[in-house]
């Protein structure tokens, strides 16, 4: 896909092996009697046993369960605190075939991520969520969590919980059952055996339904963390199964099949359609002999008329009917600070606005060209606001076209109309779209006749220097394009 990086490489940031020191090599990295350790292994049996480990990414959280990835041999993917939710639902959502897991700990899902959480499970995302809590922040050295009990003691609360002062624990299975959308929610515990075996028939039944599309599926397991709350690993579970539990009953708390409600299905329009952009330009086969998939960064200071560029575009896409996208990115100086934006027109839907490799860069002065010049597609184009290049400036692998659109502006009496005139440039260098199209927007949010004149002029400027001085020879047809 154009505009593009797709990266098809592991990330540098996931070492080949997980080196640990020799009297470590047969344990996990997590601490002795951990229930980190008991959870991986209940959803790699699962995997197993259904049959789903080639089909599974594992979204890994912020915590001690970071490492998660070298214990799965499926795809995994690492995200920031709380965000396992929004990330495993673009996923699941874009390869609907796969198996998701999101695994997180308590301060990762119900603390940063409440929002993330809430709204996946709201959403009925087809994914499976692990959550373990051990009413702690482990990881970071036994900070109160949003699970922490009354009374419980951490670092952050050294006489205790007190529900005036920090609230109450949350109770993340009742919260989330009071959705509609989830199909299965169940409370499981790591306190002893038997507690054990039904945690592995728990998540066994949630990626069994999630591999049915059946829906949102949602495990909280209690699990020791013999470290932070200063106990052996045995002492450390007989407290999940005589305290914990009794804060966190353990149970089904969800189990439905999802019952979807009629629904109308908004009728497949384009962006223009929706806002009525389209009324008034008559849409003809003619204009779309103009039209082309294109991706263009606009770069240069601000007060360019850099973003207003990429809107005149963005716009001008819509009453083609094309599918647009406008990002804009510029720092907190709005004057003479450095502006860019991206603007992707298209014939299909647009996946993301984000542009990597532009097949066009507009750069409106010599950092944004330096800035931006290596990131133009191979065989791209680079339209620069100047009669010549930089003398130690050289580059290879696109086309050059100089237009020295603010001396022609100033020429035409106003140095603000110097981006329309690179707007000419650029319709005439790409023909993505037709100048028509430009002159309708101006028309129509250019309200000073004298100025709605200017940038009239500004484009046929623009669409002259890139025909006569840069196309030597290039004859107009009668449309006055140059072929
Ligand atoms: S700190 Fe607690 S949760 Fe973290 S690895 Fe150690 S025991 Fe497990």
């Amino acid at each position: 896909m154009e505009g593009y990086d797709i990266i098809k490489h592991k990330s540098p940031a996931f070492y080949d092996s997980f080196e640990r020191k020799d009297e470590l090599q047969n344990q996990t990295h997590y601490c002795p009697g951990c229930g980190h350790g008991v959870g991986h292994k209940l959803i790699a049996e699962a995997l197993t046993d259904l049959g789903l480990q080639d089909r599974t990414v594992l979204v890994s959280p912020v915590g001690c369960s970071v490492f998660a990835y070298y214990y799965f041999d499926v795809g995994n993917v690492q995200v920031a605190h709380g965000r396992a939710p929004a990330a495993a639902t673009a996923l699941r959502r874009s390869n609907p075939e796969s198996i998701v897991i999101s695994y997180q700990g308590d301060g990762d899902l119900a603390a940063i991520g409440t929002a993330e959480i809430i709204h996946a499970a709201n959403r009925g995302e087809n994914i499976t969520v692990i959550f373990m809590n051990n009413a702690i922040y482990g990881m970071t050295g036994g900070q109160m969590a949003p699970t922490t009990l009354v009374n419980q003691t951490s670092t952050t609360s050294p006489y205790g919980r007190n529900p005036q002062n920090e609230g109450f624990p949350l109770h993340m299975c009742e919260l989330l059952s009071s959705l509609e959308a989830p199909v299965y929610i169940e409370r499981v515990s790591l306190g002893d055996p038997k507690n054990i075996m039904k945690a592995q028939r728990a998540v066994k039944k949630a990626l069994t339904l999630q591999s049915q599309k059946a829906g949102f599926t949602f495990i909280e397991i209690l699990s020791p963390c013999p470290t932070i709350w200063k106990k052996d690993p045995i002492e450390a579970r007989k407290w999940v199964s005589e305290v914990l539990m009794k804060t966190f009953p353990v149970g089904v708390y969800r189990e439905k099949k999802l019952e979807l409600p009629e629904c109308k299905h908004a009728p497949q329009k384009t962006v223009a359609e929706c806002i009525g952009a389209t009324q008034g330009v008559e849409k003809t086969t003619g204009h779309r002999h103009h039209t082309r998939d294109i991706s263009i960064k606009i770069a240069g200071f601000g007060g360019q008329g850099v973003l207003l560029l990429g809107q005149i575009i963005a716009e001008m896409g819509m009453r083609e009917s094309m599918e647009v996208s406008w990002l804009p990115a510029y720092g907190p100086e709005m004057r003479s600070g450095s502006a860019n934006c991206s603007v992707t027109l298209a014939h299909d839907r647009i996946g993301t606005p984000l542009i990597t490799r532009p097949e066009v860069l507009v750069a409106m002065n010599e950092p944004s060209l330096r800035k931006f010049a290596d990131t133009v597609a191979p065989g791209g184009v680079i339209l620069y606001n100047r009669d010549r290049l930089p003398e130690d400036f050289s580059i290879s692998h696109a086309r050059v076209l100089c237009v020295p659109a603010s001396a022609m502006a100033d020429t035409l009496g106003s140095a603000k109309v110097a981006n329309v005139v690179m707007l000419g440039a650029l319709l005439e260098e790409t023909e993505c779209l037709p100048s028509e199209s430009a002159i309708a927007v101006l028309e129509s949010t250019v309200k000073n006749p004298k100025i709605l004149e200017l940038d009239k002029q500004a484009i046929k400027a623009g669409r002259d220097f890139v025909d006569n001085q840069v196309r030597v020879g290039a004859v107009p047809g009668p449309d006055g394009y140059a072929y």
